[in-house]
């Protein structure tokens, strides 16, 4: 009977697998498996949450679908990096660039965009950004020449800043980063400095709290 059953419940096993197979291969037509393929390619999305995610738009009316997919085309048609500092713009030059009111003398070097925008929310630093788009990370054969760091170069060469605050993410590529372009401005009469170490090291300036952004731009150090 003990034999009888086991049979019974793997063959039930067996039918359950078979009917999950059969679900993903032959009930989802090819429009709906491509958006799955599409959602299950951004950064933290797994095939069940792109599933979910494409089942929520196909819920969801079509005009409201269609303004997500126009939200889309239009930054990849019309954002662009900003001529000076490299922050995300539709004009040439980006609204931080563009407002008078922002002190010229200090220059914050950021890793990407997101970080920029994590140190205006804290709304303390008052003084213009330079974004490298990434960080060297020789593992993964990103040089000095893939970033922008020789812009910031001539930038800090030909204006007159007097502090370059290095707000690179604390961790071991950040500050070889950091470490890398202040060997490049050595030369050039400006004080360097660094944010304080409230950031625990490791992490990310993206996810750390206004308050620990706050803190780390207040108690910057030199470099
Ligand atoms: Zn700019």
């Amino acid at each position: 009977m003990a034999t009888f059953c086991f049979h019974l419940k793997r063959d039930f096993d067996r039918e359950l697998v078979a009917l999950e197979v059969d679900t993903t291969v032959t009930e989802i037509t090819h429009a709906v498996g491509n958006l799955i393929d599409q959602f299950a390619k951004l950064p933290g999305i797994g095939r069940k949450s792109a599933e979910r995610l494409t089942y929520y738009i196909l819920r969801i009316h079509a005009l409201e679908a269609f303004e997500l997919a126009d939200a889309i085309r239009n930054v990849k048609e019309n954002v662009r990096y900003c001529k000076s500092c490299f922050n995300l713009s539709e004009d040439e030059e980006c609204v931080i660039c563009c407002n008078p009111k922002r002190e010229c003398n200090v220059l914050c070097v950021v890793e990407q965009p997101c970080d920029l925008i994590s140190l205006e929310q804290t709304g303390v630093y008052h003084g213009l950004y330079h974004v490298l788009l990434g960080r060297i990370a020789p593992l993964e054969g990103i040089g000095p020449d893939q970033l922008t760091i020789e812009a910031l170069v001539k930038r800090v060469r030909s204006a007159k800043f007097d502090e370059i605050v290095m707000a690179t993410n604390p961790t071991v590529e950040g500050d070889g980063t950091a470490l890398h372009i202040s060997n490049l401005l050595a030369d050039i009469p400006v004080r360097i400095t660094r944010l304080a170490r409230g950031i625990t090291t490791g992490s990310v300036l993206e996810y750390a709290n206004k308050e620990i952004l706050s803190d780390a731009l207040a108690g910057r150090q030199d470099f």
